[in-house]
């Protein structure tokens, strides 16, 4: 067993607090949506830092960036981590930031130890996982994975009205390689937490097993206009009515399935949506979420009986769509579990966990042995600029994502 190599924790929290400055906004958050000028000057910033540390930059065509640290061996396929630059509009100093720096700090940590490794160490910037100012969201890792077009990223129109491709030149991040031809040896990216686990049960390292899937349902309420006032209650037909019980027996399906169930209704569209029209007709979406497939297949089934029983009830039409499908991701085993010994060996806290957001991490475990880190943040908060993280739980979080990519780099 090898003894531990440091990394900086100051120069750690420096760098996120620099970083935050780019599109810095006024209660301590910023805002850097992807490939606007401020997501360009962030991106800048980085590889400006990586060039000072020794690594080679290069972009692929969807201006992914891979800085990379070379190895002995540079037939090796390269050990990587990384997340995003890019932002929600509201967004604080840590989101995708964090990967992306404790990768950096990896690097930095090396040069100081003088440690060659075998393998290269590749810190990797994915375009665009947040998807505010153009979509696909995750759309640099999905183009990596191979699950989204080159083509269909370059044609997506920005909130500017540009193209991604226009920005993508403007800004310089056009790069030549093909996303998805580098291939990784593994893939591990770092991350607050986002939610308050970690914080609540005093652990430091969170070593994410899975990430929950996703789906979407679209129901369209049908039922017929009416006046308010002559229209007396037992003659009416309102999508409205019949949505809002829909809403209140769905919502205790998913609360009496388990406590992994997570349901969600939102985006609701009322029409005529008039005070003195009986309405006619409601879409809304069904956020559903769990960690087993089919469990979301069971409670799906379960949730559709029930809307379309209670739209039968009232005389009402109903239409169900499927509109998105993430598949739940189970991590490489090999990774989980040198993530474990890795925080276990260097004494930080830790527990198994289930990740409740998306991340890129999900879209380069189609493709490569990945995982993910977490580390705590403040009450559990984020997507806002108050979120906030302890730089000793992010030194800690860094210093086992080195210590783990170590070990695998070294490894033939
Ligand atoms: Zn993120």
């Amino acid at each position: 067993m090898s003894a531990s190599i440091a990394v900086n924790e100051a120069r750690l929290w420096k760098s996120l607090m620099d970083m935050g400055q780019v599109g810095a906004l006024p209660n301590g958050g910023c805002c850097r949506t992807a490939l606007s000028a401020a997501d360009k000057a962030g991106r800048d910033l980085f590889v400006r830092w990586c060039r000072e540390a020794g690594c080679k930059i290069a972009f692929d065509l969807v201006g992914n960036i891979y800085a990379t640290r070379p190895g002995r061996d540079p037939a090796r396929a390269p050990v990587a981590t990384g997340s995003h630059l890019d932002t929600q509009p509201h967004a604080g100093k840590f989101d995708g930031i964090y990967g992306v720096l404790a990768g950096l700090e990896v690097v930095r940590a090396l040069n100081d130890a003088g440690i060659e490794t075998d393998a290269p160490i590749d810190v990797v910037v994915w375009t665009n996982e947040e998807g505010v100012r153009f979509g696909p969201p995750l759309a640099g890792s999905s183009a990596y994975a191979g699950t989204v077009d080159v083509g269909k990223i370059h044609s997506a129109i920005t909130l500017d009205g540009t193209t991604v491709r226009q920005d993508l030149e403007a800004t310089g991040y056009l790069g030549d390689e093909s996303p998805g031809a580098r291939r990784f040896d593994c893939f591990v990216e770092a991350h607050i937490e986002q939610g308050p686990i970690l914080e609540a049960e005093g652990k430091t390292i969170g070593v994410v097993t899975r990430v929950q899937g996703l789906r979407w349902l679209k129901v369209t309420v049908t039922g017929m206009d009416g006046h308010a006032g002559t229209t007396p209650m037992d003659r009416r037909r309102d999508a409205l009515l019949a949505s809002a019980e829909m809403v209140v027996a769905i919502n205790r399906i998913a609360r009496e399935t388990d406590h992994w169930a997570r349901l969600t209704n939102g985006r609701f569209e009322v029409e005529p949506n008039s005070g003195a029209t009986i309405p006619g007709r409601v879409t809304f979406i069904c956020d559903l979420r769990h960690p087993e497939h089919v469990a979301i297949d069971a409670i799906d089934a379960e949730l559709q009986e029930a809307m379309r029983g209670i739209a039968q009830r009232q005389g009402l039409g109903i239409e169900i769509e499927r509109v998105m499908e993430k598949p739940p991701v189970r991590f490489a085993g090999e990774i989980v579990d040198a993530i474990r010994a890795t925080a276990n060996r260097l004494g930080y806290s830790n527990m198994d966990m289930l990740s409740g957001a998306g991340h890129d991490a999900m879209n380069v475990a189609r493709v490569a042995p990945t995982g993910m880190i977490f580390v705590p943040c403040k009450d559990g908060l984020s997507h806002n600029e108050a979120e906030s993280a302890e730089p000793g739980h992010l030194a800690a979080g860094a210093h086992t994502l080195l210590e783990m990519l170590v070990a695998r780099a070294r490894t033939t």
